[in-house]
C-alpha cells in the first residue's frame, strides 16, 4: 500500500517544503519523444533495434503524463541488464534524466536520492560523506532506480539492503511512498521491478572516510582483476544457482572463450558474455541458450538468466 505517513524521524526534514521533491505545479516544457531510437546506444552491450517510441523524461508530471497516455510503456536507467533484440520494442520506452530525477541530498545517515542517478555517483558520495552500507555496490554500473528494480548487489550486499522508503508511479496512474516493510528484495530481484521508482531513501551507517574509500578500492581492484572491465557487456548473464557460481559451471562445461558470431564468452570471467562490432543481439540468444543447454546437459543444473532480455 502506498502512504503519505510521516517519515520516521530520521529522514523527516526530507518532508519539508523545499527538499522534498514532491509534485511540479510549474509550467513544465514538453517531453522530448523520438521515434525509432536505436536502443543500441542505449545498452551497455550496444545491441538491439529500435524503439517505436523513446522519451527522455523530466519531471514526474511528463511521466504521469505518459501513463496517461496509455500503451505500452517501459523504463530504462544505464541499460548495463538488458539484451535488447534486434527486432526491437513496441511502444514507449522512457528515461528518467534532469535534476528532478538525478539528485543526491543528506540528512544525517539518511541519503534521498533520484532514480536516474548514477549508481557509481551515489556510492562515492557515501563514500565521501563518511556513510557505510553501499560500498559492495562499487564498480556496478547504471542507475540507482534500475539497481532498486534488479536489486543490484554483491556478496558484499545489495541495494535493497538500505532501502527505507521507494517513491513510485505505476501505470494504473497509482502513486507514492512504498515503505520498506511493503518491499520484497531477493538476489537480483525486486518487487519494485514493475513499477517506475523515481525515487529512494537509503539508511546508511556512520563509518570513517579512510576505511570507506579503501574497502571501495579493494572491492574495485578485485572486479578488475575478475572480471573483463571495459568489454561490452551486460554483467553475468545467469544468476548464481544455490551454493554454487554460474561462472564456475560454465567454466567446467569448457566454454570459456566460446564463440557464436559477434559473441563469446569471456576467457576472464565465464559468466560475462562479451559483444564485438559485428555482433547482433541474435547471436546473444543463441549463445544463452546453447550455453544453458550444455550446463544443464553436464551438471544438471538449469541456470536462470540475470540479464533480462526485451
Ligand atoms: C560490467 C558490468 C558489471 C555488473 N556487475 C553487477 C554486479 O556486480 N551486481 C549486479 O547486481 N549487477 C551487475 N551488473 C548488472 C547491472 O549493472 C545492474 O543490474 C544494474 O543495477 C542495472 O541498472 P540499470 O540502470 O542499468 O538498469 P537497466 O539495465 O536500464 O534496466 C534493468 C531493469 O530495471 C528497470 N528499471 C530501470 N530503471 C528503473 C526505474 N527508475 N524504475 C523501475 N524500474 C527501472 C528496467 O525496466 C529493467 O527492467 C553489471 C553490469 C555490467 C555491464
Amino acid at each position: 500500500m502506498m502512504s503519505e505517513k510521516p517519515l520516521q524521524a530520521s529522514c523527516a526534514d526530507f518532508r519539508d517544503g523545499a527538499s522534498a521533491p514532491g509534485p511540479v505545479h510549474s509550467a513544465q516544457k514538453d517531453i522530448a519523444v523520438t521515434e525509432n531510437e536505436p536502443l543500441s546506444r542505449h545498452t551497455t552491450l550496444k545491441l538491439g533495434g529500435p524503439a517505436a517510441k523513446f522519451a527522455l523524461v523530466e519531471s514526474r508530471r511528463q511521466l504521469d503524463g505518459l501513463i496517461q497516455n496509455g500503451g505500452q510503456l517501459r523504463i530504462i536507467g544505464g541499460g548495463s541488464n538488458l539484451l535488447v533484440r534486434d527486432d526491437g520494442v513496441q511502444g514507449t520506452v522512457a528515461r528518467l534524466s534532469g535534476q528532478e530525477f538525478n539528485y543526491i541530498r543528506q540528512d544525517g545517515s539518511c541519503l534521498k536520492v533520484g532514480a536516474a542517478t548514477p549508481l557509481q555517483h551515489l556510492v562515492n558520495t557515501a563514500a565521501e560523506m563518511g556513510l557505510t552500507g553501499l560500498e559492495g555496490l562499487a564498480g556496478i554500473p547504471g542507475t540507482v532506480g534500475g539497481a532498486a528494480a534488479c536489486n543490484a548487489g554483491t556478496r558484499d550486499g545489495a541495494l535493497g539492503d538500505v532501502i527505507i522508503r521507494a517513491s513510485v508511479m505505476e501505470l494504473t496512474g497509482a502513486s507514492g511512498w512504498i515503505e520498506a516493510s511493503e518491499m520484497k528484495f531477493e538476489y537480483r530481484r525486486s518487487s519494485l521491478k514493475g513499477s517506475f521508482v523515481t525515487d529512494l531513501e537509503l539508511m546508511l551507517g556512520r563509518g570513517r572516510r579512510e576505511e570507506i574509500a579503501e574497502k571501495i578500492a579493494a572491492i574495485m581492484k578485485q572486479r578488475r582483476a575478475s572480471q573483463p572491465y571495459g568489454r561490452r557487456s551486460a554483467g553475468c548473464a545467469f544468476k548464481n544457482p544455490p551454493g554454487d557460481s554460474a561462472g564456475r559451471l560454465i567454466d567446467a562445461a569448457g566454454l570459456k572463450g566460446f564463440r557464436i558470431g559477434g559473441v563469446s564468452v569471456s576467457e576472464v570471467h565465464a559468466n560475462f558474455f562479451i559483444a564485438e562490432k559485428n555482433a547482433k543481439s541474435s547471436d546473444m540468444l543463441e549463445l544463452i541458450e546453447t550455453v544453458r543447454e550444455r550446463v544443464n546437459e553436464r551438471f544438471g543444473t538449469l541456470l536462470e538468466l540475470e540479464i533480462e532480455i526485451w
